[in-house]
């Protein structure tokens, strides 16, 4: 018989666990699970609302989780983590989302992603003052995407690092950052030190006490705990034990760590709004008669196919982003194998990251507007609370790698080779040069041929060793 799900010790008033994929997870993780709903039930959802109305840091919520080992939950249990792997990690954010505060949940990505990020190449030095202190509720997160480039958050085009007397000087722009101005660590991204080309990059670990931000002036449509302005790192001195990784592992540390990981507990969370909007709907439709017909909204056929539909793509995404989370999971040993630089597991499996997002983001997108229609003018009021999912879960879309990049590297790489998806803006697409300098008249080409003469005078001049995609 399948288990009764609980909400404050009487039945769930949502969608019980014969609807969650439970056969994925281990009976530890459905514990896990049970411990994180409780905690919402108690305080996490009821903080989400503050959060949102006053565009409040969820500061207590993550304190919740460090109390009960959540901010440690996938660092081996030898560094005085739970030794989660890839789906406790899903399991854990989805939960967070959908039954108490899906800000909230996008810090605990974020903070997760950076321990992650650390813990690809873990030293003694990086163990003790970053990861074994988590147990005390530090936490940590990720500085990436770069006001001149974009959601191509893998381009810091406005960092750098110089090596001055066996420290760094890291300098960083960042146009997003999840808990900005709130996190004790900031993982950054940065092109190296010596830098030879745009796969050059290097990842560095940046203290608090460094990082500039100015989180009052966040404001956003939802995820609106969240923090995530811009940040700025100016010429800090930061020691050379802060390296993670050698000196141009950021592509690597993307494609192992960042990348996969972030694209599973990020999946995880539109899911977890997904399912939690359709809970509120169950629970208005059901509880909502009108007089005249005597019959229930849920009664109405056109109310029960929007719900039937929600919960069947959305359970589709989420098999998807549990399954994905076990490929994982078995490229890493659970989460324990510790890759050399130049050995990648979960690399391989980019390309179905970037399809689980894709599809948990865009399901989302379509789920909370279904749900708004199946509650009519009460869900758009904000009391039932299905306005603020629908706010929370129109983030998913946008947040790099957006929907639009997504399917572009899908489809690129089915159709024209993996080669072409050309993340380092590197590959000359031939076709597209050869048809517009066709275009151009004698004197057009000869303009053309000029200024590119020039250009490459001056980036010979820049530097002579660099390579240069042929024509
Ligand atoms: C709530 C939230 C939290 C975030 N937290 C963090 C964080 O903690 N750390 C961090 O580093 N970043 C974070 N980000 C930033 C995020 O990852 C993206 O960098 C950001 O959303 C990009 O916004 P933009 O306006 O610069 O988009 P742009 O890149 O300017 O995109 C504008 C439009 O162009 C489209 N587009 C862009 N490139 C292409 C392309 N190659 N092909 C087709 N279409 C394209 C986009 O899809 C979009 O439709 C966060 C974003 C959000 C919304």
């Amino acid at each position: 018989m399948t288990e009764v799900k609980t909400w404050g010790g009487r039945p769930f008033w949502g969608l019980g666990y014969e609807w969650d994929p439970d056969w994925l997870l281990t009976p530890h993780q459905r514990d896990q699970r049970a411990t994180l709903i409780d905690l919402c039930e108690q305080e996490m959802r009821a903080n989400a609302e503050r959060s949102d109305d006053e565009l409040r840091f969820p500061r207590r919520n993550l304190e919740l989780l460090g109390e009960h080992g959540f901010l440690a939950l996938t660092v081996p249990e030898e560094y005085g983590g739970l030794g989660g792997n890839h789906l406790s990690f899903a399991m854990a954010c989805e939960t967070i989302a959908r039954y108490g505060c899906a800000s909230t949940a996008m810090c605990y990505v974020m903070h997760v992603v950076a321990v992650q990020a650390i813990m690809l190449r873990p030293t003694l030095e990086l163990v003790e003052r970053y990861i074994r202190p988590l147990g005390s509720g530090r936490i940590g997160t990720l500085s990436y995407s770069d006001p001149q480039t974009g959601g191509h958050f893998w381009y810091p085009i406005s960092s750098g690092a110089e090596r001055v007397d066996g420290t760094f000087r890291v300098h960083k722009k960042s146009s997003w950052t999840t808990s900005g101005g709130f996190a004790d660590f900031y993982v950054v991204q940065t092109t190296s030190p010596d830098f030879t080309g745009y796969d050059d990059l290097s990842v560095f670990v940046v203290d608090a006490a460094d990082v500039a931000a100015r989180p009052a002036l966040w404001d956003a449509l939802g995820l609106r705990g969240n923090q995530s302005g811009g940040v700025e790192v100016t010429d800090a001195v930061v020691p050379a034990a802060n390296l993670v990784g050698p000196v141009g592992d950021g592509a690597e540390s993307n494609d192992e760590a960042v990348d996969p990981w972030f694209l599973t507990g990020s999946s995880a969370v539109w899911n977890g709004i997904a399912m939690g909007a359709i809970d509120i709907a169950k629970r208005h439709t059901t509880g909502k008669e009108h007089r005249d017909t005597g019959k229930r909204v849920a009664d109405y056929p056109t109310i029960q196919d929007y719900v039937g539909e929600a919960v069947i793509d959305t359970n589709a995404s989420r098999l998807a982003a549990y399954s994905v989370a076990g490929a994982l999971d078995r490229a890493t040993d659970d989460n324990r194998r510790v890759l050399e630089p130049g050995t990648t597991a979960r690399a391989g499996y980019l390309h179905w990251c970037w399809q689980m997002k894709f599809t948990a983001a865009k399901n989302v997108t379509g789920v909370v507007d279904s749900m708004l229609h199946a509650c009519g003018g009460s869900g758009y009021r904000r009391d039932l609370g299905l306005e603020r999912y629908l706010r929370d879960g129109k983030a998913g879309w946008v947040m790099g790698p957006s929907n639009e990049v997504l399917r572009q590297f899908v489809g690129r790489s089915v159709l024209l080779g993996a080669d072409a998806v050309d993340y380092w803006n590197r590959t000359v697409d031939e076709r597209t040069l050869r048809s517009e300098t066709g275009k151009l008249d004698p004197a057009g080409k000869r303009a053309l041929a000029v200024r590119l003469l020039a250009e490459a005078d001056a980036a010979e001049r820049a530097d002579p060793n660099r390579k240069v995609a042929g024509a």
